[in-house]
This record gives structure tokens, sequence and C-alpha cells, in this order.
């Protein structure tokens, strides 16, 4: 069973902690960067990007946790987490900092203060059985995805229609919607498997 440790400074930590271990994981809330060691994975959830990545520095987990991403840990990033896990951020603090472990240029709030919440059914490559029920809040896009970087899923309709909210690259994983939200595990299992087969494959 892999063990995957879920960012635990601020956002929606139970979540995906109850998605994941359904999925057929074990999980530890990460706090300290001694925790990293232990983990076979990470998911860093939605929340409030620039706070947590205030709180990553607070916790010197910044650099410790970009080096072990840069050594290929699996990640996952809904919403806030994907930000965090983007080479380039629009929209942001100047000061706030992210991850790097992704090659995708991400605009933070993009969906604007009209449609800044929504739901919608999408379609996700890699997950099987019909569409995803997608919850947006305050969400992110991706407006620029490196040459490494796998396309999961777009807007399906209306204003945004055709927007990249769903990426992979190798065992790295982002979406700007919570399936956390739902109860459908099927994204959290697509992680698990992923996190299985990279530790087995160590
Ligand atoms: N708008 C938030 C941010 O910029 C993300 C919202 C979310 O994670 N639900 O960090």
């Amino acid at each position: 069973t892999p063990t995957i440790g879920v960012l635990a400074l601020q956002g929606d930590v139970r979540e995906h902690r109850a998605a994941l271990e359904a999925a057929g994981a074990r999980t530890v809330a990460l706090r300290r960067d001694s925790e990293l060691d232990a983990v076979d994975g990470i998911v860093i959830p939605g929340g409030e990007s620039t706070t947590m990545s205030r709180l990553l520095r607070v916790f010197d987990l910044l650099e410790p946790l970009r080096a072990r991403l840069k050594e290929g840990l699996p990640a996952y990033g809904s919403c806030a987490g994907m930000i965090l896990l983007a080479t380039e951020v629009l929209d942001t603090r100047s000061d706030a900092e992210h991850l790097d472990a992704l090659d995708i240029t991400v605009r933070r709030n993009a969906f604007g203060r009209q449609v800044d919440s929504f739901e919608t059914d999408l379609d996700m490559s890699g997950v099987d059985g019909g569409p995803v029920r997608a919850v947006f809040i305050r969400a992110p896009w991706v407006e620029r995805v490196g040459s490494g970087i796998e396309v999961l899923a777009r807007v399906p309709q209306g204003p945004a229609e055709g927007r990249v909210v769903a990426v992979r690259q190798d065992g790295v994983f982002a979406t700007s919607f919570h399936p956390e939200v739902t109860g459908d595990l099927r994204v959290h299992r697509l992680f698990v498997e992923a996190v299985r087969s990279h530790a087995g494959a160590r």
C-alpha cells in the first residue's frame, strides 16, 4: 500500500485524505520536511495558494519539497495545489512562491467574478466510466503547457470553453477543480495507481 502525504498547512486536507484512503492509499498529514522521506507521493490540496506559499516558507518546507519533486516524487495538486506545482503563475502576488514541478503557466482566479464558482461535467483522459463532475471554486486555468505536458481535460462549453483544466507530466498531476468534494474517487484512483507504479519501479 502506498503512503501519500497530504500537505497539511491549509486547505481541504481532510477531504483529500478521505478520498485517497477510499482509493486504497495510506495517508499522512504532512507538515515537516522530515516527513517527506516517508511518503511515496504528495497531494497539495485546494485552499489559498499565496497563504500556502507563505506557510511553506514558515515551515521550512519550500526548498525540501521542491527538491523532492525534482527527484521525481509523484504529486497531485487540486486548484491552489495546481498553482503551487506550476513553473509560472499569472495574477498572483509578486512574492508568492511556487514549486516548479509542472512546466505550465497558470492564471490564478481565471474564471473571473461573474462565474467564479461553477460545476460542469467533463471528460478526463485516463478516467474511464463517463464524465467527471468538476467543481470549480475561484479556480485557475492553464494558459501554456510545456512540451512534456499531457492535457487531460478542458472546459467543455460556456465562456471558458476549451480552457485546459487538468494536466499530467509523468507522475505529476494537477486539476483546476476539486474531485475530493464529489465522492467520485476516479481521479484519486488514477493518482494512487501512478504512485503505486512509481514506487514499484524504484
Ligand atoms: N483562488 C485560490 C488561490 O488562488 C484557489 C482556490 C481553491 O483552491 N479552491 O489560491
